[in-house]
């Protein structure tokens, strides 16, 4: 059976086609700029040259079209009709409380997914518009939705809960949801298969460190914490998001700066972090650069951003009452060298040595640990869309 991944954005449609009798990749695109001037859709099938499309589209379910329409190309395509798709897993990143798993799409999901637009307004929207789109041009086949919420949902109350007035939960459900819980469950499970190790019996540390960022706690299979909370501004500090703060400051600056809740709410989220800090950039190897040249701020930034990490790492070492392993991934994970060795260095009380030379690789599955280190440090390359895929193959392989 082959399976199409789909990540619809505002503005994006990511998508792959995988065929699962090997889960070998057929297909990977995205098609950018989504209903704004200059829709382009760069198309990678496998062995075959990349192609790039530009025409402009108006909505989402024009952008499907375009998709499919490059899947079944005769030049460029990765199967022969849609007739071979068995079925579409689509990425959400909402499920609220409601889900702790993958699961077939049908009404009432998309209820409750309409219902997570409240907390997730950036993000639901559009993963709906693109089921609706996907549900319209295939009809006939079974639609998945997998959530980036429901690895966390198994976290215990008093990870979970903010000490609020208990009626902004009742009412609100105003909690701690967690996000990338998708790479997180994969390159937890990757780590446990490098430990040798049950899943079941494992204490392990995942440190998903893209553009968002976040950290996981996870013991026995189960999620015990993780940084993300309520939304993804919680936690560590991001690219451009603040990660923790004291609330406060939020109505100070709101007084001061003379911002509405908007205004606010895209300060935390799109001006500060890495980019706010250091007045370079959001992306880490600029910031590592400036740093290097001599930039005070940069500098600073970059220690403010391990200082977190690091702070993290503590306090989940507490929370599992030690650690098998800790695991870097995505872009800055898999690839920052030195910020792995920042965040490691002289945390030899907790058991964590990691070996410099080891250290040296990018976006390769390896423990870069020293062989006497306590706690195995391993650079996991995340892979949200092949969770996807199984998760959409095994809920619909008998329909
Ligand atoms: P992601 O959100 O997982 O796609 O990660 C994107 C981020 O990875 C970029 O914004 C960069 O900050 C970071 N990144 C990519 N390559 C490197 C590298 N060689 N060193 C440090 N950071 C990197």
């Amino acid at each position: 059976m082959k399976i199409l991944v789909v990540n619809c954005g505002s503005s994006s449609i990511k998508y792959q086609v995988r065929d699962m009798t090997d889960e070998s990749l057929l297909a990977v695109g995205l098609l950018d700029r989504v209903g704004i001037p200059g829709t382009t859709l760069k198309h990678e099938p496998v062995g075959k040259d990349e192609v790039l499309i530009k025409k402009d589209l108006p909505n989402h379910t024009e952008g499907m079209k375009l998709v499919l329409e490059a899947l079944v190309n005769p030049e460029y395509g990765c199967i022969e009709s849609m007739d071979d798709i068995g079925a579409v897993g689509h990425r959400v990143v909402h499920g609220g409380e409601h889900f702790a798993e993958s699961t077939v799409i049908d009404e009432r999901v998309k209820e409750v997914i309409r219902e997570c637009f409240d907390i997730a307004p950036l993000h639901n929207p559009p993963n709906l518009m693109g089921i609706e789109a996907c549900q319209e041009l295939m009809p006939n086949v079974p639609h998945v939705a997998v959530f980036d919420t429901a690895f966390h949902q198994t976290m215990p109350p008093e990870s979970y809960m903010y000490a609020l007035p208990y009626e902004v939960y009742d009412k609100y459900r105003v909690r701690r949801y967690g996000f990338h819980g998708t790479s997180h469950f994969y390159v937890s499970h990757r780590a446990a298969d490098m430990l040798g190790k049950p899943y079941e019996e494992c204490k392990i540390i995942t440190l998903h460190l893209g553009n968002g960022a976040s950290m996981a706690a996870i013991k026995d299979g189960k999620v015990v914490d993780t940084s993300m909370g309520f939304t993804p501004l919680e936690g560590l500090v991001m690219g451009t998001r603040s990660g923790d703060i004291d609330p406060a400051i939020v109505f100070f600056l709101m007084e001061k700066m003379g911002m509405n809740a908007q205004e606010a709410n895209n300060f935390f989220n799109k001006k500060s972090g890495m980019l706010g800090l250091s007045g370079v950039s959001n992306d880490l190897r600029d910031v590592l650069e400036a740093a290097a040249s001599g930039n005070e701020r940069a500098q600073i930034a970059l220690k403010v951003y391990y200082n977190k990490v690091r702070g993290y790492i503590g306090n989940y070492i507490a929370k599992l009452n030690g650690c098998d392993c800790l695991v870097f991934t995505a872009g800055v994970g898999e690839n920052g060298i030195d910020i792995r060795e920042n965040i490691c260095k002289d945390l030899d009380y907790l058991g964590i040595k990691i070996d410099s030379e080891k250290n040296n690789v990018r976006g390769k599955e390896v423990d870069v640990a020293t062989e006497d280190s306590k706690v195995r440090i391993f650079v996991i390359p995340t892979n949200e869309e092949l969770v996807i895929a199984c998760d959409t193959y095994d809920l619909t392989k008998s329909s």
